[in-house]
């Protein structure tokens, strides 16, 4: 039933969506949260579960659960396939709802740039499901590799490739890696882990490029002292069925690739009829809106405005921020108050490559090593939805950390990836 108060549909549940319903909390307005996901994920932590350090439950959180103290707030499960802007509508797989304001925040998917046969092949690290399939895959690798006959099959098995040196691509080696020599290795005793190849490979000339050089020269340390191949300069032009063929031409044998190279927006910003970016984000005006339509904004991975010459980053902080910006400016035109540029207040970056080691860059500051990690866990945890999930997340932690042990080491196959999510296609079977 309605109560006669403007409408805010909010397109997304994810860091910008979220903050925009919680900081509406106190406006005259109703808010309806539509995602086709009934929970929040913390992205930040996929690799953790992709590598057997946290269960699914510890980085994800039911939406209804986080809007529980948002008195007018709602939540909607459905997919939102098209925005007609002129009929204020959005139309979902469960019919149509009506808005007064709409705030786009469907975020990113996998960017595969048109590489084919590398999405058909690659494991993403978007979705909770790409998460656990890359888990199982891993354990699954492990397990036919202890039993592999033919040497070069066993190689290939024990070689897992990961494209893109950013900090998913880092953070990821770098736990795979610890997860091999720390703690696979006391299961598979007769298995020579000794022989395992994390390949990292990086089509530009370094890693975790957006970092100052001297945590670029320091996370590259880390990464070789954990018997991390890290290959710069090193494009992926194709995949096959026995692995990756670099652009030189030469092919890694590999039954593993991890495609951590890039995302791009939502495929749902094509329906707002606004041209796109290369990347498929959303110009906006600098209230985040869009030109034509004031009463539609567009937040977070999928927004693309710039600020000192330079896009905003794809960062959940940049998200947070715009989502807050954005219940500001809603509640202040209720009241007539003309809407404020945004203007992003840059928290940091960090990336943790394993135990005791992450770069931490925070304004002028630069953090490494112990220290670096010691932040990066204090804020990974304070930002954690829920205490219950910080609480097991910081109980896994220390029980890998004392006793070498992931808790979360199970093959539990996960139902078939969602076909409908254009970022990324079902594997086939495992071989
Ligand atoms: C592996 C990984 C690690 C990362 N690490 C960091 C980090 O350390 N620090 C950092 O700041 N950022 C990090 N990021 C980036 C950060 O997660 C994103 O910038 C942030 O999530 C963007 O927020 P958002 O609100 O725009 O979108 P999201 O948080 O992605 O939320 C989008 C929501 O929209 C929903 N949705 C999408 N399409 C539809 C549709 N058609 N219908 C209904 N619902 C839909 C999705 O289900 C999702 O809930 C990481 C990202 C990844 C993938």
């Amino acid at each position: 039933m309605s109560s006669g108060r403007p409408r805010v549909v909010i397109v997304g549940a994810g860091f910008g969506g979220l903050a925009a319903a919680r900081s509406l909390r106190h406006a005259a307005v109703d808010v309806l949260v539509v995602d086709k996901h009934n929970y929040h994920l913390f992205q930040p932590l996929l690799y953790q579960v992709a590598s057997a350090l946290l269960d699914p439950s510890e980085i994800a959180y039911p939406v209804r659960a986080a809007l529980r103290r948002t008195g007018n707030a709602d939540f909607r499960l459905a997919r939102v396939d098209a925005v007609a802007v002129e009929a204020r509508t959005v139309h979902t797989d469960a019919g149509d709802i009506s808005y007064d304001y709409l705030v786009v925040a469907a975020g990113s998917v996998n960017n595969f740039f048109g590489v084919g046969s590398v999405e058909e092949r690659a494991h993403g690290l978007k979705a909770l499901e790409e998460a656990l399939s890359l888990r199982n895959h891993l354990l699954q690798a492990a397990e036919r590799a202890a039993w592999a006959e033919d040497e070069s099959e066993r190689q290939r098995l024990l070689t897992v490739v990961l494209v893109g040196a950013g900090p998913t691509g880092v953070e990821l080696s770098g736990a795979i890696s610890e997860l091999v020599h720390l703690v696979l290795r006391k299961d598979f005793p007769r298995l020579d882990l000794s022989r395992m190849r994390i390949v990292l490979l990086e089509a530009g000339d370094d890693v975790l490029p957006a970092f100052a050089p001297r945590l670029r020269r320091a996370a590259l340390r880390t990464l070789q002292s954990k018997g991390v191949e890290v290959r710069l300069h090193a494009a992926v032009s194709a995949a096959n069925d026995e692995g990756v063929v670099l652009s030189s031409g030469e092919e890694i044998p590999t039954s593993t690739i991890v495609w951590t190279a890039g995302v791009r927006g939502a495929p749902l910003a094509a329906s707002l009829g606004v041209p796109l970016n290369r990347q498929g984000r959303v110009a906006v005006t600098d209230t985040l809106q869009l030109p034509q339509h004031p009463e539609v904004f567009v937040i977070g991975d999928l927004a693309e405005l710039h600020q000192d010459g330079a896009p905003l980053p794809m960062l959940a902080a940049v998200a947070m921020q715009q989502g807050h910006h954005v219940a500001t400016t809603i509640a202040g035109s209720l009241s007539g108050v003309q809407p404020r540029p945004f203007r992003y207040r840059d928290k940091g970056i960090m990336a943790t490559i394993g135990r005791n080691s992450a770069v931490a860059q925070i304004g002028p500051l630069r953090f490494t090593g112990f220290v670096g990690w010691v932040m990066w866990l204090g804020i990974h945890l304070i930002l954690l939805v829920g205490f219950r999930s910080k609480v097991i997340a910081l109980f896994n932690w220390a029980w890998d950390y004392f006793f070498y042990d992931r808790p979360v080491r199970l093959i539990a196959r996960p139902e078939r990836l969602e076909a409908t999510d254009a970022s990324h296609t079902p594997h086939p079977p495992e071989r």
